[in-house]
């Protein structure tokens, strides 16, 4: 079973789809039991939605913009 701080390790190979059958059980069940994480998971996955939306620029990305857009999606 999988605790917290290797959930928040895990992060976006959870949201890239990189991992096997047996962690992304283990992933599921965590997440079905424990809210933080679901949270963590679910602002992990907004922010990499919002991400692949930005065009893609040479400037620094404005992170208060991101910040603006999560927050009105969720
Ligand atoms: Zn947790």
């Amino acid at each position: 079973m999988l605790n917290c701080r290797e959930m928040s390790e895990l992060g976006s190979d959870i949201i890239d789809s990189h991992l096997g059958l047996r962690t992304r059980m283990a992933v599921f069940m965590h997440l079905r039991m424990c809210s933080r994480c679901n949270r963590y998971i679910k602002q992990l996955k907004l922010t990499s939605q919002v991400l692949q939306q930005l065009p893609l620029q040479d400037e620094a990305v404005d992170s208060q913009a991101i910040l603006k857009k999560i927050q009105a999606l969720d």
